[in-house]
């Protein structure tokens, strides 16, 4: 696992050098709480769609960087921090494992998760990897949108449940090619000359279970 995005350096000194990128609002994952505000059970909703970073992805799909995910989401203050619950539509793109097709689709993902403020008793007690940290005003939302979906994409994603993958002898997809499709013609031809120059592949070696005692003749 690569370590989670822990870089920040804590206090975030407005000085004259970077006001202009710093602005919060550059980073749309990077929520601002002042609003919510730190009374237990003021809450806030979130819908909003923002570009998905990159690098969200496993071997054969991922989401595409820049593209929209939508995110419905419930802030609320609790004692220990902001309580997040809801969900994400995040798109995706790959191909699949069995015919190496393009696939494109949306996966729905439900969130719940703790955010710890800095000095509350969950932060003193828990590890930073085990329970999220709020930094100062602020809750950063990639890291685990990231963890969400890198956790729910497919290893072996597939165009259709039933993707019959491609034909081992010509390598076309199965699915775009006739029911009755077969190489058999060949093996037949094979078979038809194994049989007039008699048929060696019943003494081949290495097949001890199948022709018990020929060697004693
Ligand atoms: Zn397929
Ligand atoms: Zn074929």
């Amino acid at each position: 696992m690569p370590a989670a995005a822990s870089n920040r350096s804590g206090a975030v000194s407005p000085g004259p050098r970077t006001a202009g990128d710093r602005r919060p609002g550059a980073n749309p994952w990077r929520l601002d709480l002042r609003e919510l505000g730190r009374r237990a059970g003021s809450m806030q909703e979130i819908d909003r769609t923002v570009p998905a970073p990159d690098g969200w992805r496993v071997e054969l799909i991922g989401v595409p960087a820049g593209g929209d995910v939508h995110l419905r989401l419930r802030l609320e203050s609790v004692m220990e921090g902001v309580l997040v619950t809801g969900d994400l539509d995040v798109p995706v793109t790959g191909s699949c494992a069995r015919c190496l097709e393009p696939i494109e689709d949306t996966l729905h993902l439900d969130v719940q998760e703790l955010y710890a403020y800095a000095g509350s008793t969950t932060e003193a007690t828990s590890e930073e990897d085990e329970v999220r940290r709020i930094d100062g005003d602020f809750l950063d939302l990639a890291p685990l949108a990231r963890d969400t979906v890198v956790l729910n994409l497919p290893l072996a994603p597939v165009c259709t449940e039933d993707c019959r993958g491609l034909c081992v002898d010509c390598g076309q997809r199965l699915d775009d090619l006739p029911a009755d499709h077969s190489h058999e013609i060949v093996d037949a031809r094979w078979a038809g000359l194994a049989e007039k120059f008699g048929t060696p592949t019943a003494s081949s070696p290495g097949t001890p279970g199948e022709n018990p005692t020929t060697e004693e003749n």
